[in-house]
C-alpha cells in the first residue's frame, strides 16, 4: 500500500512517522509546499521572534530522519489536482498514485486586500520565513500596529514589547479573544496587555491603510490614524481547502470529514488544521487550529488509513505564552451556544487560577493561568458532569480528578 500526504506541517510529520512506528513498510510521498522540512508553528510567535529560540530547534523531525525511514520528503512540491476515480496526485508534470492520501494541508492567514494594496509595510505571520522577516522588525523604539487582537496578534504584542517595540493593537470586538473566552477572561488578557504598555484599542473599525515613506498609516473610524513602522495583519486563517475542493471532495469551513477523520472517498483522510471534523465527543463538527489538535489527528489518520476503526474523540487542547503568563486550555465552548456558568478557582487579578465554564449540567472546558498542575485535573473533569462539587470554587480542583 503507498501513502500519499499533501501538506509538509504538523499534521503531515506526525502521520508520517505514525504509519512508521505502526509497521507500515509501504512507500510514502509527502509532497510540501514550503521549502523546509516540517515545523512547529507555536515558537514562530514567541521563542523566535524573541530570540531565545532558534529556527532549527522547531523541527519535527532530524533532516536526515526521513531518509532513515524511507519517507520521500518533496519540499518546494505543490499538489495542484486529484483525479479521485484514477487515485492519483498530480505534482507539477508529474501524477502520483496511491493507495491511501492524507490532506494535511493547514490554513492560510487571512487577507486584508486594502492593506496588500497599500504598499506599506504589511506582515503577515504563518510561516518560518514570515516569522524572521517579523522578528527584524521588532527592534528597540520600532512602531509596530497589529490589526486582530487573537492569539497570533497578541503572542506578537507580546514578543514586540519584549523587545522594546511601541505597539498598537486594532481589535473590531469589544474585548480580545471574547468569542473563545467570554467577557471575565477576555478581560484579564485586555489587562495583560495594557499592563505592559500596548495601547489596545478595542471596538475599532479599520478604514483603509496607506503607504507614506516607508510607513503604514492606519485609518480607523472615528478615531486617529495610527502611523506605524511595520502593520502586522493578523485575522485568522482560512483553511486551505481548495485543492480538495477542485476534487469534488465536500469542503465546508475545511475538508469535510467523519469521526474517523475519513471523506466520503474511502482512500482519502484529512487531519490539522484543514479537516472540518464530526467529532462524537463534541456532538459537533469542529475544525481546530491548534498544534496538539494537528499532532494527534495526524497520528489517528495514520492508523486509520492502516485499518484501525476508531473514532478521534481528542477534546482540543491548546496553549499561550504571553509576557509571564502562561495558559492551557481543554475542551470547546461552542460560540454561538456560549456557557451558562464560569467557575473561578484562584485569583484571576493575579492571574494565577483555574477555570471552568458549565453549560447545562456539564463541564465543557477548562482553563489555567500560571497553574501548571492543573491541566491533568482539568483534563478529568471537562466533559464531565457539573456536580455541586464542581460548582463549589472551595472544592480544590485536584480533589474533583
Ligand atoms: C505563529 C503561529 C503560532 C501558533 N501558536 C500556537 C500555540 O501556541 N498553540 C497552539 O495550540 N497552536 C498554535 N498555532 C497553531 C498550530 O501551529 C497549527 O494548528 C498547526 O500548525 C496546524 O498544523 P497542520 O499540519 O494542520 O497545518 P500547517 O501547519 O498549516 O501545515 C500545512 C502545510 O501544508 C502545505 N500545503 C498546503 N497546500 C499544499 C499543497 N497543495 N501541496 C503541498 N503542500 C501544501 C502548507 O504550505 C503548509 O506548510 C500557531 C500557529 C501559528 C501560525
Amino acid at each position: 500500500m503507498n501513502v500519499v500526504v499533501v501538506g509538509g506541517g504538523l499534521a503531515a510529520a506526525n502521520a508520517v512517522a505514525e504509519l512508521r512506528s505502526q509497521g507500515h513498510t509501504g512507500d510514502i510521498v509527502v509532497a510540501a509546499e514550503e521549502p523546509h522540512a516540517p515545523y512547529e508553528r507555536p515558537p514562530l510567535s514567541k521563542g523566535i521572534l524573541l530570540g531565545s529560540a532558534e529556527p532549527d530547534a522547531a523541527f519535527v523531525h532530524p533532516r536526515d530522519w526521513y531518509d532513515e525511514q524511507q519517507v520521500d520528503l518533496r519540499i518546494g512540491t505543490v499538489a495542484t489536482g486529484i483525479d479521485l476515480d484514477r487515485r492519483r496526485v498530480r505534482l507539477g508534470a508529474e501524477e502520483l498514485a496511491y493507495d491511501r492520501l492524507l490532506l494535511a494541508t493547514g490554513a492560510t492567514p487571512r487577507r486584508l486586500p486594502m492593506a496588500d494594496a497599500s504598499g506599506a509595510p504589511v506582515r503577515y505571520l504563518r510561516t518560518l520565513d514570515d516569522a524572521l522577516v517579523l522578528r527584524d522588525g521588532l527592534t528597540e523604539g520600532a512602531r509596530v500596529a497589529i490589526i486582530g487582537a487573537g492569539w497570533i496578534g497578541l503572542e506578537v504584542a507580546s514578543a514586540a514589547r519584549q523587545r522594546g517595540a511601541e505597539v498598537t493593537v486594532l481589535e473590531a470586538a469589544p474585548l480580545p479573544l471574547r468569542r473563545v473566552l467570554g467577557d471575565e477572561l477576555a478581560t484579564v488578557f485586555a489587562d495583560l496587555h495594557r499592563e505592559h504598555g500596548v495601547d489596545l484599542r478595542l471596538g475599532v473599525r479599520v478604514a483603509g491603510v496607506e503607504h507614506d515613506h516607508g510607513k503604514a498609516v492606519v485609518h480607523v473610524e472615528d478615531g486617529r490614524p495610527v502611523v506605524a513602522d511595520l502593520l502586522l495583519v493578523a485575522v485568522g486563517v482560512t483553511p486551505a481547502d481548495a485543492l480538495a475542493a477542485q476534487s469534488g471532495l465536500a469542503v465546508d469551513n475545511g475538508i469535510l470529514v467523519d469521526a474517523r477523520l475519513r471523506t466520503p472517498d474511502p482512500h482519502v483522510f484529512a487531519a490539522g488544521d484543514v479537516a472540518h471534523h464530526d467529532h462524537p465527543a463534541l456532538g459537533t463538527r469542529v475544525r481546530v487550529e491548534h498544534w496538539d489538535t494537528a499532532i494527534h489527528q495526524g497520528r489517528h489518520a495514520a492508523r486509520v488509513m492502516l485499518g484501525a476503526d476508531e473514532p478521534y474523540t481528542r477534546l482540543p487542547y491548546f496553549f499561550t505564552d504571553q509576557y509571564d503568563l502562561g495558559m492551557e486550555y481543554v475542551g470547546h465552548v461552542d460560540a454561538a451556544a456560549g456557557y451558562d456558568a464560569l467557575v473561578v478557582r484562584g485569583d484571576l487579578a493575579a492571574r494565577h487560577a483555574s477555570v471552568l465554564w458549565l453549560r447545562g449540567d456539564r463541564v465543557i472546558a477548562g482553563m489555567h493561568l500560571n497553574d501548571w498542575d492543573a491541566i491533568d485535573p482539568l483534563r478529568a473533569v471537562v466533559g464531565g458532569p457539573a456536580t455541586d462539587a464542581v460548582r463549589d470554587p472551595s472544592v480544590p480542583l485536584a480533589d474533583l480528578a
